[in-house]
């Protein structure tokens, strides 16, 4: 068995790689229905009429929700620039207009609040003229740090929707579930794993350029 092979970090890879790469969800979560992908790809059968894409735990996604995260994905693009860890949102409305968009900037302004979600939200407040965002959905190719949880909330945000399971530091169901807290005065709709293998791809390599030869 070699180790060779593998991208996923190994034991003594000490970046802070936000997921653990993995590729597996939560085993907690809303009681949802198993994976029902057990038939494999070679099942027998007509193919079917559209490709279907499966979100948490092999849910099938709604088209809307796949495309704001492949808009995600492309503003996580812009992260080069600045070597920033790649991370892009979208926020929309009810009827799907943009109301706002951002990518993670935290060293490009040096600020550790500039996340995607926090940017994203911001701009859409703005052009909303007001804090309070009822209706609208968050769609980032990495599940929410808990300041952007938090931040989802106050913003009475009413939908989450993500790519990557961060299984070290997100707070929309892996490590903690900011979003759908009881005890909290609003709770979101949560959607991951959407995109889920470009989302991890994306930052896989980020990190694996950074742990290139030559860094320490
Ligand atoms: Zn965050």
């Amino acid at each position: 068995m070699s180790d060779a092979d593998k991208p996923s970090a190994s034991p003594g890879a000490r970046e802070e790689a936000p997921i653990g790469l993995s590729g597996e969800a939560p085993v907690e979560g809303p009681g949802g229905p198993e994976r029902g992908e057990a038939d494999g790809p070679g099942a027998p059968g007509e193919a079917t009429e559209a490709p279907v894409v499966h979100g948490y735990r092999g849910l099938p996604v709604s088209a809307a929700d796949v495309a704001l995260v492949d808009r995600a994905l492309a503003l996580a693009g812009r992260c080069a620039a600045s070597g920033d860890v790649p991370v892009g949102a979208v926020v929309v409305g009810p009827d799907g207009a943009t109301w706002g968009d951002g990518y993670n900037r935290r060293e490009a302004d040096g600020d550790p609040c500039a996340h995607a979600e926090i940017l994203a939200l911001r701009e859409a407040a703005a052009a909303r003229g007001g804090w309070r965002l009822d209706g609208a959905t968050l769609a980032v190719t990495l599940e929410p740090c808990p300041m952007c949880a938090g931040a989802l909330v106050q913003a009475r945000v009413a939908r989450v929707v993500f790519g990557a399971w961060d299984d070290k530091a997100g707070a929309c169901g892996s490590v903690w579930d900011l979003v759908r807290d009881r005890r909290a005065l609003h709770r979101l709709e949560v959607v991951g794993g959407v995109r889920e293998d470009e989302c991890v791809a994306v930052l896989r390599d980020f990190f694996s350029a950074r742990r290139a030869p030559g860094r320490g």
